[in-house]
């Protein structure tokens, strides 16, 4: 993909482990490729399509003066964070951080971290059969909206299901989201854990009523089976209520029936 270069950006600043490094500080050396996509920009010969570079050199400075952290991995991921955050063309980043002057006694070149981050497409599936269903529906999409790392991008219409599995219960509604997200499987789990409590959702029986489910259906193209995860969601092909929703909002639909299609 298209990218910009930043390359070896010096800041003085006074992030680090030891005692000298926090009271006299040193040269940190800043990095950046910052992945979009520059056709309009190289088209139309106007910096509003692409990333203004000197802004982002002075935003950084200034980060890096203003902000105290003991690792240099903390460093890169939050300027990471920063610039996918605030660089609406930006897709994903590469940051490295040096540290010429690095306090260990011995004589090095530089030692660096170089990390890798990037918005996530995920999919994800939202039901209630308890109280005021659409209330609960929206509420948690807004709580997920609210976390600066989470994009909402397209909501479903809500549809009224029978319950599955256990049927001795009330109606559904159920919907579908489409969200970008910088947070990886397990902080997403997280998250969506967090606004089911928001909900005040009891769990008391398997499959039983409740406030808001979120479910992670899909999560770019990964795959992964852990204890507490499981990505494609294990049971969604078998749940018109799930697959329903999704189909409307989810452009590449044919993927999940025809996996490996173009
Ligand atoms: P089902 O998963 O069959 O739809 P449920 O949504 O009612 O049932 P919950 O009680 O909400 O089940 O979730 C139980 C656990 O499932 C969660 O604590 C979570 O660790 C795990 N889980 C595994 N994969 C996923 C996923 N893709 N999305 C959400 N939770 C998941
Ligand atoms: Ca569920
Ligand atoms: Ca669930």
């Amino acid at each position: 993909m298209d990218h910009i270069c930043i390359e070896d950006l010096e800041v003085y600043a006074y992030h680090g482990l030891y005692k000298e490094e926090v009271n006299l500080g040193q040269k940190f050396l800043i990095s950046v490729k910052m992945y979009f996509d520059a056709s309009k920009a190289g088209r139309c010969d106007n910096l509003t399509y692409s990333v203004d570079y000197a802004k982002v050199c002075s935003d950084i400075t200034k980060w890096m003066k203003d902000n105290r952290c003991r690792l240099i991995e903390t460093v890169a991921e939050r300027l990471a964070s920063k610039l996918l955050t605030e660089l609406p063309a930006v897709r994903e980043v590469e940051v490295t951080v040096k540290k010429p002057w690095a306090p260990i006694g011995l004589p090095l070149e530089c030692v660096s971290i170089v990390i890798t981050r990037k918005w996530h497409t995920v999919y994800l599936s939202i039901g209630s059969n308890m109280g005021d269903r659409k209330k609960y529906l929206q509420d948690g999409t807004e709580y997920l909206k609210k976390n600066e790392k989470v994009r909402v991008l397209k909501v479903s219409s809500f549809i009224e299901t029978k319950p599955y599995g256990k049927v001795d219960q009330d109606d559904f509604l159920n919907g579908a989201v489409k969200i970008e997200t910088l947070l990886d499987p397990y902080e997403l789990l997280d998250l969506v854990h967090e606004a089911e409590d928001a909900a005040k959702r009891v769990r008391t029986e398997h499959w039983g009523p409740r406030t808001l489910d979120i479910d992670i259906l899909l999560y770019d193209d990964l795959v992964m089976d852990s204890e507490d995860l499981t990505i494609p969601h294990y049971d969604m092909m078998n749940r018109d209520f799930v697959l329903d929703p999704l189909r409307e909002i989810m452009s590449d639909w044919r993927r999940i029936i025809y996996p490996g299609c173009p």
